[in-house]
């Protein structure tokens, strides 16, 4: 397992990869850990291009996360979003940080020069020795809006961006459907398809199936690309003892019609073999599963559907506990190559 490759979105993504990361130095140092992130949650602000997945992981791998808010950079001031406010530029249930912004001004400026998305996120990364080469799922934008009730006009529809819904609203107006505005028309980021064509091993991260996932598969290609690979596709629940440990991805998945539980998320992303009986049956991604030790029931199940399903502790407290998961995750690898031959 040389070449490791992991769909990720923010903080779940970010955590695992960092798991990844070290897990892998200590046991193959010459190993290349690709991460393809999420650009779903993008946004336009005070002119600004905001990239929170990708800024989350970045951060995170980078060390330089603020580990007690969850978001953004340790040792942030915040006195340019004030002075913004001041002025009523951008909104007050999205502050950022002045070295947060700072990053979004650069982004900003190479991308009014032309300068393609993921050749920005290098230049970015290039300041930090993360070990992680960061590719974005897409350079185009192609955002979620989510769609609900409107709270001011009761009876009309008000479609949001997934932003606003997540942050302003803290995902308690009931979505009625979520909306991918360009994703069906967007192409794969330079990078992405051979990355995952090269992997010997692809991850999909414990993140938000629905909106950090499910917004990578839906790039056209790329769900292709992951049932043509050789290698084989593990997923690590996001979900544990039918909670979603953190955050609020359970109004994501009821919204869709999944289940809050770690067979659910498993069944909605579906066997690669097609032999499960979830909705994606025809188009399923998954050899492997690991789900938590609570969990453990499922795993038999599962592994009868086609998908070889462990049970194992999922709680990412520290880099030690996230590492223990990727060494999970590269040991059922091992064993799904092995039963294949
Ligand atoms: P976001 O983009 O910042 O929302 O982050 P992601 O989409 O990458 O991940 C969010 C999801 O990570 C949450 O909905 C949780 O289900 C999952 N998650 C967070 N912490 C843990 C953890 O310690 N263990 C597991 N298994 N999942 C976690
Ligand atoms: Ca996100």
């Amino acid at each position: 397992m040389k070449n490791v490759v992991v769909l990720a979105g923010g903080v779940g993504g970010s955590r695992f990869l960092l798991g990844m990361r070290d897990q892998l130095r200590a046991q193959h140092p010459d190993a290349t850990l690709t991460a393809i992130v999420n650009t779903a949650d993008d946004l336009w602000l005070a002119g600004l291009r905001i990239t929170p997945d990708l800024d989350t992981v970045l951060y995170t791998l980078a060390g330089l996360n603020d580990t007690q808010r969850g978001w953004g950079r340790v040792g942030e001031t915040e006195r340019v979003s004030a002075e913004l406010a001041a002025w009523g530029i951008g909104h007050p249930w999205f502050t950022l940080g002045d070295l947060d912004l700072s990053a979004s001004i650069a982004r900003t400026s190479w991308l009014r020069e032309g300068v393609p998305l993921h050749e920005v996120v290098s230049r970015l990364q290039a300041r930090w020795p993360i070990g992680v080469r960061l590719l974005p799922a897409t350079d185009e934008e192609a955002e979620t809006h989510v769609v609900v009730d409107d709270p001011d006009r009761p009876g009309s529809e008000l479609s949001l961006h997934f932003q606003e819904w997540w942050t302003r609203y803290r995902a308690s107006l009931p979505a009625l459907r979520f909306e991918q505005l360009g994703l069906a028309e967007a192409h794969p980021a330079p990078g992405v398809l051979d990355a995952l064509a090269a992997a010997e091993l692809i991850v999909l991260a414990p993140s938000n199936p629905v909106v950090s996932i499910d917004t990578i598969l839906a790039i056209p290609g790329l769900r292709e690309a992951l049932r043509a690979s050789p290698a084989p596709v593990v997923g690590v629940s996001p979900i544990i003892g039918g909670a979603v440990v953190r955050g609020m991805a359970d109004a994501c998945l009821t919204a869709i019609g999944v289940a809050t539980d770690a067979a659910a998320a498993a069944r909605h992303y579906g066997a690669r073999s097609g032999a499960a009986s979830g909705r994606n049956t025809s188009v399923g991604v998954l050899d492997g599963w690991l789900v938590d030790e609570v969990d453990a029931s499922v795993a038999a199940p599962l592994t009868a559907e086609g998908i070889e399903t462990r049970a194992v502790p999922l709680w990412m407290r520290d880099p030690a506990t996230s590492a223990a998961i990727a060494a999970a995750a590269l040991e059922l690898a091992e064993q799904l190559l092995r039963d294949d031959r």
